[in-house]
C-alpha cells in the first residue's frame, strides 16, 4: 500500500455527498436563474456542488486578464447557505483565444494533423505554453480559494483522456524509452524489431504508431499506450502542483471513466487522495438486461474501491434520469435512480454527484439529463426522486467512511487487456478480456459476495478466493505473487490465455502458461478457435468433488493441455480432443489452483465460482435472496450496514420492482 493512500479523506465532513455539477457561467446574465437555483438546492437535499469545470473562458477571458468576480460571489453565496463546493480547474477545455494564439496547444491526431480548435478533451500534454496557461490559472484558484470555506475537493481538469501525436509529444516520447530502456539495443531486443527488418539505429527514427506508418510492433504499441498514461499523468502533476502546494489541506481528485481503455487508472491512484469516476450505465437497453448491467455496474465500482485499496470513493457523474450521447437514451424507469445511486454506495461510494444540475439551453448536452429540467421547477418526476435520494443519504449519514470487506477477487489489468486487444492471431472478435473478468466478477456478486478487483501488481495475501482470467501478460513478480498467495491457503482460478508475454509484450519460452505452468500443474499445448456457431462441450468427470454434472457448452476459444502433477475434472466431449481436459485442480502448499482451458458457457463460470465459494466458506451478505436481488455490506468495524438491491424489472423477495432497502446490524464475527 502506497502512504500517499493513507490520507484520509472524508475526515472532516463525515457526511455523504448529494449534488452535482453546476454551471452558473453559463448564465451569469440571468440573476434570476441563480436565485431559482439556491431555492431549488434544498427541495433537492443537495449539499454539494462541483463548479468550474469548464469554466475557463469567463475566468481567463484574455489572455492574463483573470476575472473572479462572478466566483467570488458564488462561492459566498453557497458558503452562506451551508452548502459545498468541489472547486475544478478548467484544462478540460480552451478558450478560443488561447488556441488561435499558441497553436502548439491544440493536439494531433495518429495521422499528424493538428486538430483546429473546437470540442474539449483536446489540448497537448506535453506543450510548455499550455502548461504554463494551466499553472498559471490554477496558481490563482489555489490562492484565492484554497482557504475559501465552501471549498472541500479539487477536481483537477475533467475526464482526462485522448493522445496526441505532436512533434512535441513525439520527442517526449523518444525520451520517455530512453529512460526505460538506456540502450537503442536493449529497445530492439524489447520489441524484436528483425522483424521486418524494423531495427532502429538511431532513436530520432522512433515515431509513435500510426495508420499510415508503424503499427505493427506490439512491444511499440505497449510502449506507447504506457507513455501516453504517463504523460497525461505527468501533465495532471503539473497543473496539480500549485493547488498541492499553495493548498495541502483540500484534497484533490480526478473525475475517472471506469474501465477507459486510454489510461491505466492504477498509476494515476497513488498520486490523487480519493478516486471518483462518473457512471452512466445504459439501463433498460435491448443488449443486456438490468440484471446484467447492475453486475457490470457492480464490477466498474468495485475496481474503483480497489483502486485506492479500499477506501472509500465518490461517485462524481451520474444522471438523474437520461444521458444524450447513446445510441438510444432511455429514461430511468421509477425507482432506478434512487436503486442505481444507492448500489453506488453499497460499494463504497461517500457521495452521489449528478451531471448535471441545470440543463441548458443549448448545444451538445442541452438534452442530457439534470436535476432542473427546461420547465424550471421542482414539480418534476427526476426532482422529486433526486430529492428522495437526498433524504436517503441524510439517513445514511453514517456509513460515510466506512468500508466494504472482501475475501474475494478478480485480476483485472490495463496493461493486460492492452496486450490482448492488440495482438494478431486467433480469433480477435471474441477477444473480451474485460467481459471474461466480469463474468467471474457476476458469480461473485450475484451470490452477495463482496468481490475486489486488484491488478497484477498488488499482494493478494488478504483474499481467499481470486480469479485471474486471460492473464496474457505477465509482469515480473505476478507469478510468485500468485504462487505465494496459493501456498498460504489461497484458491486461485486460471483460464487459457494465461502467461503467454512478458511486459514488453515478448512471448515465453518454454511452454505457455509460462511462468504460471508449474502453479496451475499443465502445459497448454495448442489453441484452436472456433467460428461463431461452431461448439464443443465441456464434460464434469462423474462424482467429482465440485458438484459439476451435466454438460456445459464451449464457444470460440478451446486450449489443448497436458496435466503437469494436476487432477481433471471436466474433459472436452466433442471433436478430435475429446477426452482432453477442460478443467484441472492444481494442489500447492496449502491452496488450490484451478485451469479453465476453453471459453465454457457462463453457466460453467457461475456453477464453478458457486462451487469454490462454498468449498472456501466465504458467507454471502444475506442468504436466500431470489435471482436479481443481491445484497452488500460497509461496516464501520462494529457495525453492518446491508443494502439489499432487487434489480429485476418486477417485485421480488419482499423489495418492489427496482426497490432497495437498508438495514444495520452488528459486524459478524471474521465476516
Ligand atoms: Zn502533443
Amino acid at each position: 500500500m502506497d502512504p500517499e493512500s493513507e490520507r484520509v479523506w472524508n475526515e472532516p465532513m463525515k457526511t455523504l455527498l448529494h449534488g452535482a455539477d453546476y454551471n452558473p457561467d453559463q448564465w451569469l446574465d440571468r440573476p434570476d436563474i441563480l436565485d431559482e437555483d439556491f431555492r431549488l438546492f434544498p427541495l433537492a437535499g443537495v449539499n454539494t456542488v462541483s463548479v468550474g469545470i469548464f469554466a475557463w473562458t469567463r475566468l481567463e477571458p484574455e489572455d492574463g486578464v483573470y476575472d473572479f468576480v462572478w466566483l467570488d460571489a458564488l462561492l459566498n453565496r453557497l458558503a452562506e447557505s451551508g452548502m459545498q463546493v468541489i472547486l475544478a480547474t478548467p484544462t478540460g477545455a480552451k478558450p478560443a483565444w488561447m488556441s488561435q494564439k499558441y497553436p502548439e496547444i491544440l493536439r494531433c491526431g495518429p495521422s499528424r494533423v493538428r486538430d483546429l480548435h473546437g470540442a474539449r478533451h483536446n489540448h497537448c500534454p506535453t506543450s510548455p505554453e499550455f502548461r504554463r496557461k494551466a499553472v498559471g490559472l490554477n496558481t490563482r484558484l489555489a490562492e484565492r480559494y484554497g482557504k475559501h470555506p465552501a471549498v472541500i475537493l479539487w477536481h483537477v481538469s475533467n475526464e482526462y483522456g485522448g493522445e496526441c501525436h505532436c512533434p512535441l509529444c513525439q520527442e517526449a516520447f523518444r525520451s520517455w524509452l530512453k529512460k526505460r530502456y538506456q540502450t537503442l539495443e536493449a529497445l530492439n531486443k524489447a520489441w524484436w524489431t528483425d522483424f521486418w527488418s524494423h531495427r532502429f539505429t538511431d532513436w530520432s527514427q522512433i515515431e509513435s504508431p500510426a495508420p499510415h506508418g508503424e503499427s505493427f510492433i506490439h512491444g511499440h504499441n505497449l510502449d506507447w499506450r504506457r507513455f501516453v498514461d504517463a504523460q497525461s499523468l505527468d501533465f495532471f502533476l503539473t497543473e496539480s502542483a500549485p493547488l498541492r502546494k499553495i493548498s495541502p489541506q483540500v484534497p484533490l481528485t480526478v473525475n475517472m471513466m471506469g474501465t477507459y481503455p486510454g489510461l491505466n487508472y492504477w498509476s494515476w491512484a497513488p498520486h490523487v487522495d480519493l478516486i471518483s469516476w462518473d457512471n452512466y450505465p445504459p439501463w433498460h437497453n435491448a443488449q443486456r438486461d438490468d440484471i446484467a448491467e447492475g453486475a457490470w455496474t457492480a464490477f466498474v465500482h468495485d475496481l474503483n474501491r480497489s483502486l485506492k485499496h479500499g477506501q472509500p470513493w465518490l461517485l462524481m457523474e451520474s444522471t438523474p434520469s437520461q444521458v444524450n450521447w447513446q445510441a438510444v437514451n432511455r429514461l430511468k424507469k421509477p425507482g432506478m435512480h434512487r436503486l442505481s445511486s444507492l448500489q453506488a454506495v453499497a460499494h463504497g461510494s461517500d457521495s452521489v454527484l449528478y451531471f448535471q444540475w441545470r440543463k441548458g439551453r443549448g448545444a451538445f448536452e442541452k438534452f442530457h439529463g439534470a436535476v432542473v429540467d427546461h420547465v424550471g421547477h421542482e414539480h418534476t418526476r427526476t426532482f422529486q426522486e433526486v430529492a428522495e435520494v437526498g433524504r436517503d443519504l441524510r439517513a445514511l449519514t453514517s456509513v460515510a467512511g466506512t468500508r466494504v470487506p472482501a475475501a474475494a477477487a478478480v485480476v483485472y489489468d490495463w496493461e493486460n487487456r492492452w496486450a490482448i486487444d492488440d495482438f494478431a492471431g486467433y480469433s480477435r472478435s471474441d477477444r473480451d478480456y474485460q467481459g471474461a473478468c466480469a463474468e467471474f466478477h457476476r458469480a461473485l456478486w450475484s451470490r452477495s459476495v463482496a468481490c475486489d478487483i486488484p491488478n497484477q501488481d498488488q499482494d493478494l495475501l488478504g483474499y481467499q478466493l481470486v480469479a485471474a482470467p486471460w492473464l496474457y501478460l505477465l509482469k515480473p513478480g505476478t507469478a510468485d505473487r500468485l504462487r505465494a498467495f496459493v501456498e498460504k491457503g489461497g484458491t486461485l482460478v486460471l483460464t487459457f490465455f494465461s502467461g503467454w508475454v512478458n511486459e514488453s509484450d515478448l512471448v515465453f519460452e518454454g511452454g505457455f502458461p509460462g511462468p504460471l505452468r508449474s502453479l496451475a500443474g499443465v502445459w497448454s499445448e495448442e489453441l484452436d478457435p472456433l467460428w461463431k456457431g461452431q461448439s464443443n462441450k465441456a464434460l464434469p468427470v462423474p462424482g467429482n468433488d465440485l458438484g459439476l454434472t451435466g454438460e456445459y457448452q464451449i464457444a470460440t476459444f478451446c486450449e489443448l493441455i497436458h496435466e503437469e502433477g494436476s487432477e481433471v475434472l471436466a474433459t472436452y466431449g466433442e471433436d478430435w480432443y475429446a477426452g482432453r481436459p477442460v478443467l484441472t485442480r492444481h494442489s500447492v502448499g496449502q491452496g488450490e489452483v484451478y485451469y479453465i482451458a476453453a471459453k465454457v458457457d457462463s453457466r460453467f463460470v457461475d456453477d464453478l465460482m458457486g462451487s469454490l465459494i462454498r468449498r472456501v466458506g466465504l458467507a454471502p451478505a444475506v442468504e436466500g435472496l431470489p435471482a436479481g436481488v443481491v445484497a452488500q455490506v460497509r461496516t464501520d468495524g462494529t457495525t453492518d450496514t446491508v443494502f439489499t438491491m432487487n434489480f429485476n424489472n418486477r417485485p421480488a423477495g419482499d423489495l418492489p420492482s427496482y426497490g432497495v432497502k437498508w438495514e444495520k446490524r452488528p459486524k459478524k464475527a471474521g465476516g
